[in-house]
């Protein structure tokens, strides 16, 4: 194996340490705790863990942590009713509707009535504008810790071609427009681009953000890229035993790694950098709305 292994688990433990360290001075200094709030709405279990890992990490940065729990049969109005409460709520930092939402909701609503300024997620329009147009803004979680990940193995990504695949509005535009600010001279490839095992072979970095498993090869790969693996598949592993399953990347980690010059593992990569965002972000929302001093490197 060539690669660097980007050991994401290691760099979101430093983010949340400099989160940590940052939430400590602006209780020291300015008596102010961040807070975050998490709206779940129904039962789904993926959604659960999310909404409780997000919740632990909260605390353990030494922010508050707001849950609602709401009943998977709650209307948009009384949905609507919470955000604009949490909206008022001096003591919220960051809100954060957790998706997906039960299909008689209509989500793009309910995320376009979070106040900007809150929208930790970094989803709602006048977010995904801003950030599209170079303006200051919140970035969405997931691509920022990509994004960080990148500047901390390059330092300078100025000129570099990166080829992200996927142009979902949570991962794949997003990352494209921060690779874009950084410089980069950006395609972005999708389950229409003409062949793509060409498009990537160009790459200096590539993102992959498909979901499906192992679907990019270590021959698409061109020596020495970067390869940052958004992907989260779970697929059968009958090594393990009888309907025993593992976590798989949309690269394939062997060969891809014989010829990439890093690559971020999975697990262990992106994954856990999407809460340390989430939680950076919080920090950042919580600086801007009491005009202070943003901590450095926390954001975009
Ligand atoms: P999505 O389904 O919204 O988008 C997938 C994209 O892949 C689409 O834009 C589609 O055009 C493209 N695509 C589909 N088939 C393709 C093909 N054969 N060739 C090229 N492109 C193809 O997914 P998403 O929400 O962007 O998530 C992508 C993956 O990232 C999933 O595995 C998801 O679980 C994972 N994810 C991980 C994190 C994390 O924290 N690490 C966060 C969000 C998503």
């Amino acid at each position: 194996m060539a690669a660097q292994i980007i050991d994401g688990k290691a760099f979101s433990a430093r983010i949340r340490d400099k989160v940590a360290t940052h939430v400590a001075r602006l209780k020291d200094e300015h008596g102010i705790t961040p807070g975050l709030a998490v709206v779940l709405v129904g039962e789904d279990p993926a959604s659960q863990v999310y909404v409780r890992n997000k919740g632990k990490q909260t605390v353990e940065a030494g922010m508050n942590s707001i849950e609602h729990k709401l009943a998977a049969d709650t209307s948009e109005e009384t949905l609507l009713a919470l955000v604009d409460k949490l909206n008022n709520d001096e003591q919220v930092h960051g809100i954060l509707v957790q998706l997906p939402l039960p299909k008689h909701l209509d989500e793009d609503l309910v995320i376009n009535s979070i106040d900007p300024a809150k929208d930790v997620d970094g989803f709602h329009i006048s977010n995904v504008g801003l950030l599209g147009t170079g303006q200051k803004s919140m970035v969405p979680c997931t691509p920022l810790g990509c994004l960080m990940m990148l500047r901390d193995h390059h330092g300078n990504l100025s000129g570099l071609d990166a080829v992200v695949i996927g142009r979902s509005n949570i991962v794949g535009k997003p990352m494209a427009q921060l690779l874009l600010g950084d410089s980069c001279t950006v395609t972005i490839a999708h389950s229409r681009t003409k062949d793509l095992p060409d498009v990537v072979r160009r790459a200096d970095i590539v993102v992959a953000a498909v979901g499906r498993p192992e679907m990019v090869p270590g021959d698409w790969i061109k020596p020495g890229a970067t390869v940052i693996d958004v992907g989260i598949n779970r697929i059968e592993a009958p090594e393990k035993g009888e309907g025993k399953s593992r976590l798989v990347g949309d690269c394939h980690f062997e060969s891809c790694a014989e010829v990439a010059g890093a690559i971020t593992p999975v697990p262990g990569g992106v994954g856990p950098m999407t809460i340390a965002c989430l939680l950076a972000n919080t920090v950042t929302a919580c600086c801007r709305a009491n005009g202070l001093a943003e901590p450095d490197g926390l954001t975009a």
